[in-house]
């Protein structure tokens, strides 16, 4: 049952890649494990990649593309999830993103390969509120309020009010 639902399954539209990759992931470890108790030959990595990116839409028929020109010993899962998670924020940033991931311009893809994608980066802060403030536009390790005494700060001088108030 397990390896028919790991070679059967198809992305959901409405699904992100994220979790859709984190389903094929789990399907795949499973059915590993089913494997080994059996003492059969367990599934490579590669074999979820290509899972993976078979089941990805036509629109990432480029990055499959790219994908290809790596050699096999870079094929890891983790490169993998990383490049489509990257791929999948610029997506949702703007409908110019997307048409970049269609027309899949080499170049570009190379240089992000290099260096993080700033835009990716400074949307995902957006997107993900700071650890400490909550606010969005920062991360915890940027954080404005750390200057002014913590974390904490906030909550304490609230809390000092409050008591002062209640007396
Ligand atoms: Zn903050």
């Amino acid at each position: 049952m397990l390896i028919e639902s790991f070679f059967c399954v198809k992305r959901d539209e409405k699904e992100d890649i994220s979790s859709h990759v984190a389903k094929l992931q789990k399907l795949f470890v499973d059915l590993n494990e089913e494997l080994t108790k059996h003492k059969e030959n367990t599934l490579s990595e590669r074999i979820l990649n290509g899972r993976i990116l078979s089941t990805l839409g036509k629109e990432f028929d480029n990055f499959k593309d790219i994908w290809d020109t790596i050699p096999s010993e870079n094929q890891k899962l983790n490169l993998l999830i990383e490049k489509l998670c990257t791929i999948e924020l610029r997506d949702q940033s703007s409908t110019e993103a997307s048409a970049f991931v269609a027309s899949g311009k080499r170049k570009q893809f190379k240089k992000d390969k290099l260096g993080k994608p700033k835009l990716s980066m400074e949307r995902a802060k957006q997107k993900f509120p700071c650890n400490k403030c909550k606010q969005v536009g920062h991360w915890a390790a940027e954080c404005p309020q750390k200057k002014i005494g913590g974390s904490n700060y906030q909550a304490k001088s609230k809390n000092f009010r409050a008591i002062n108030a209640n007396k």
